[in-house]
């Protein structure tokens, strides 16, 4: 049984110029021990989308549901909510630095997470599970840096504090949004270690919100890709790297250093992502999509199954067929288009090819 089951997920939020349209039905499910990584340009709707999950976008409209271990989050009263944050789940933030005090020692920070959840234990008690813990996440000398404040600390340290105190509950799930993006990366690889090192012996269940593919790599087991507000592509993390479907996905996938087809030229990503109070009508993707067509202007494609097996869903006009980089997949891609592609969609089609590399994106 999946230990978080969201289904249909809404999350709006009205301003002077609009309704902002950050998550637009989005479903997916994590398994205890697993791990779904999130990604997506910035403004995709992804760090949106979990934080709605624990009640943190005061003012946003939120509808749909999100089951976790039996209970609905959606609609919950915040002492409930209170609760379950931290306690059964914990979140990393991405930026350490901002998101410890800096006025209060690490290990008073860490002692006052655990007290503020179970009042029998006493502040010694607490302080000395501080500093096992962060002896656990590899602080060296933790009985003397259990006394710092943040800026004693370097940024992997800081990060390594986050996630001694996101563990300190022993949670069921953790969500990471981008925990690595402020670090170097041999620091980010001993981040994504240490992640699943204590997921492996804890069974927890991870949530990685990243823009990098590279994260994803290492440490997700199942994928969703998001592309304004929506789920683009949901599937293994096998098959977004060697058969992915979304002109999106293949997109981002191009669009980071190591995978260019263009002899180690990043290929970006044409424009920019769309207003999410002014979506395109029909596909969000297609003022980007090399390969639009005339139904992608009108219809927007639902989340689909592709491929042979039911786990591999994409939200896109191409045939189911059409998988991965190889020369056969881009065969039928092209005759497809060709079919299908007549007079507006020509034009946008010709605007992409010819539009500036300088002006697309590229997330890595
Ligand atoms: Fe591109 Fe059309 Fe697929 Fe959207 S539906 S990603 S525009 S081919």
């Amino acid at each position: 049984m999946s230990l978080l089951e969201v289904t249909d997920l809404r999350v709006s939020f009205r301003t002077a110029d609009g309704v902002v349209q950050a998550v637009r039905g989005v479903s997916f499910s994590v398994e205890p021990g697993r791990t779904l990584g999130i990604v997506g340009e910035s403004g995709s709707g992804k760090t949106v989308l979990t934080q709605s999950l624990l009640g943190l976008t005061p003012g946003g409209q939120i509808s749909g549901k999100a089951v976790f271990d039996g209970v609905n989050l959606v609609g919950l009263d915040s002492r409930s909510l209170q609760n379950i944050r931290g306690k059964e789940i914990a979140v990393i933030f991405q930026d350490p630095l901002t998101s410890l005090h800096p006025l209060y020692k690490v290990g008073w920070q860490i002692s006052e997470m655990i007290r503020a959840h179970d009042k029998s234990v006493t502040r010694a008690q607490a302080t000395d599970r501080a500093i096992d813990l962060l002896g656990h996440v590899g602080i060296p000398r933790p009985r003397e840096r259990v006394n710092d404040y943040p800026h004693q600390f370097s940024g992997g340290m800081r990060q390594r504090a986050m996630i001694a105190m996101a563990i300190s509950l022993n949670p069921k799930l953790i969500i990471a949004d981008e925990p690595t993006t402020a670090l170097d990366a041999t620091v980010q690889a001993q981040i994504l270690d240490l992640l699943q090192r204590l997921q492996r012996e804890s069974g927890t269940a991870l949530l990685m919100i990243t823009h990098d593919l590279g994260v994803v790599a290492d440490i997700a087991d199942d994928v969703m890709v998001m592309y304004a507000g929506r789920a683009a592509e949901k599937a293994s993390k096998r098959d977004i790297f060697y058969r992915q479907h979304h002109p999106y996905t293949k997109g981002l996938l191009e669009s980071i250093p190591n995978s260019s087809a263009a002899g180690g030229r990043l290929v970006p990503i044409a424009g920019q992502p769309p207003s999410l109070i002014r979506l395109p009508k029909g596909c969000a993707f297609h003022p980007r999509c090399a390969y639009v067509m005339d139904r992608c202007l009108t219809d927007e494609p639902a989340l689909a199954p592709v491929g042979d097996a039911g786990e591999h869903r994409s939200a896109c006009w191409l045939p189911s067929s059409a998988l991965g980089p190889g020369p056969e997949a881009e065969d039928t891609r092209r005759r497809t288009v060709q079919a299908g592609r007549s007079g507006e969609a020509i034009k946008i089609a010709e605007a992409i090819a010819a539009a500036p590399e300088s002006e697309g994106s590229v997330i890595a």
